[in-house]
């Protein structure tokens, strides 16, 4: 293999990507690690990790190591017949191939797995076309911008057939920076910018130390959008509790107003095990809202949205995925389906609730251990049976299932 001039088979790979990025099999670059904030308290992904810049140099190593993952999966397909499409037999090949590098003895479980990770996320970014890539961690507009100029210009080169590059930006970062420097990134090859918005509402983002205000949102978004990079807000219904939903809805809709982003991407709150929130619910301190109460919020959210954004819910923590649609022509077809889901009967919907949480679960896991398996059919059985505690055990069986939400 090529590689034996680089230290490893493996470049850094931090933990999440949006879904977006899942869907188009985009290469993941770690270009910082970890979040520089890190407070949020609906948010466990980096609790307990330190923050980190990587140089310019240790970033450049990964995508030589990429491309010379990308030269030897080629060739590998040349020479198994497949005139160098990328397909299963390709990466097996490879690791058979090479036991010294993806070895038989697992005495390095970790190395072992993030040479394997590397070569398997190399070999989907090339199935399809190679054509987008997502730079990591939390906040990669944190870097200095010529540095992070250099690392995207010198990734182009690299790749040619990259159409897309794409990062993660919290708010404050992006209004911290101007907008020349943002057009400068933006022709560096920097394309879309994913912002964890969550709520526009001063007292939500208070309580959930986002570490951000509502006038910082705007300001953010409106320099990304001003650069011509495509920008991403992520809001999180449910995030102000019960306490303070309507809120939350309008002043959301107010700050995305305002903003006018390209993508408007839902991301119900789903209480993450391992986030300081996790423990308020736990003690009481933490109202939730229930599934109908969150497509409320989205509804009001909706009808209260003024711009031109695309609004996608293409995460499993929604329960109607299918709220998706260009504003401002979409609208009434956005509602509509929110009031057809609200016009079902209390059985249906608890059935319909049921059946999509637990779909959700089975598209990423295959299926459900003894536990919670039991727990979902006795919340069928419930329903089924119209058992006074059906709505309870539905409760019940869909919290279980959404602990395993990614
Ligand atoms: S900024 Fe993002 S990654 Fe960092 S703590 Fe908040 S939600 Fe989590």
């Amino acid at each position: 293999m090529n590689l034996a001039r680089l230290k490893g088979y493996s470049f850094e790979l931090g933990p999440i990507r949006p879904p977006s990025e899942g869907n188009d099999h985009s290469l993941l670059l770690r270009a910082t690690r970890n979040c520089p904030w890190n407070r949020c308290q609906f948010c466990n992904v980096y609790k307990g990790k330190r923050f980190g810049y990587r140089s310019v140099e240790e970033v450049k190593q990964d995508i030589d190591i990429v491309r010379a993952l990308a030269d030897e999966i080629k060739a590998t397909s040349w020479r198994l017949g497949y005139g160098g499409r990328v397909n299963d037999e390709v990466v097996r090949a490879i690791v058979r191939g090479n036991p010294e590098i993806y070895g038989t003895d697992f005495a390095d479980s970790e190395v072992l797995r993030a040479r394997l990770g590397s070569l398997v996320n190399v070999a989907g970014w090339l199935s399809s076309g190679a054509r987008t890539v997502f730079l990591q961690d939390a906040d990669t507009l944190i870097m200095r911008t010529p540095e992070l100029v250099e690392v995207t210009q010198y990734l182009k080169e690299a790749f040619p057939s990259t159409q897309r590059v794409t990062s993660y930006a919290r708010a404050k970062t992006c209004a911290q920076r101007s907008v020349d420097e943002l057009k400068e990134l933006q022709q560096a090859g920097l394309s879309r910018l994913h912002v964890g918005l969550e709520s526009g509402y001063d007292e939500v983002l208070q309580e959930m130390q986002k570490g951000v205000t509502q006038q910082e949102h705007i300001e953010g978004g409106r320099k990304v959008v001003q650069s011509g990079i495509s920008l991403s807000e992520y809001v999180m219904p449910g995030l102000g509790g019960k306490r303070w939903s309507q809120r939350h809805a309008l002043e959301t809709a107010k700050a995305l107003s305002q903003i006018n982003p390209d993508y408007i991407r839902i991301r119900s709150l789903v209480v993450r095990r391992g986030s300081p929130l996790y423990d308020k619910l736990k003690q009481g301190e933490f109202h939730q809202l229930t599934e109908d109460e969150v497509i409320d919020e989205i509804g009001l959210l909706i009808e209260n949205l003024d711009c031109n954004s695309y609004l996608v819910s293409d995460q499993m923590s929604n329960l109607l995925w299918e709220i998706e649609g260009k504003l401002p022509q979409d609208k009434p077809s956005l509602l509509k389906r929110i009031a057809e889901y609200k016009a079902m009967l209390p059985s249906e919907r608890l059935l319909f609730t049921l059946k999509r949480r637990l779909g959700s679960y089975v598209a990423v896991y295959g299926r459900l251990d003894q536990g919670l398996n039991q727990k979902v059919e006795e919340a069928f059985e419930g329903i089924q049976k119209g058992l006074p505690e059906a709505e309870a055990k539905v409760d019940e069986a869909i919290s279980a299932l959404k602990d395993g939400f990614v």
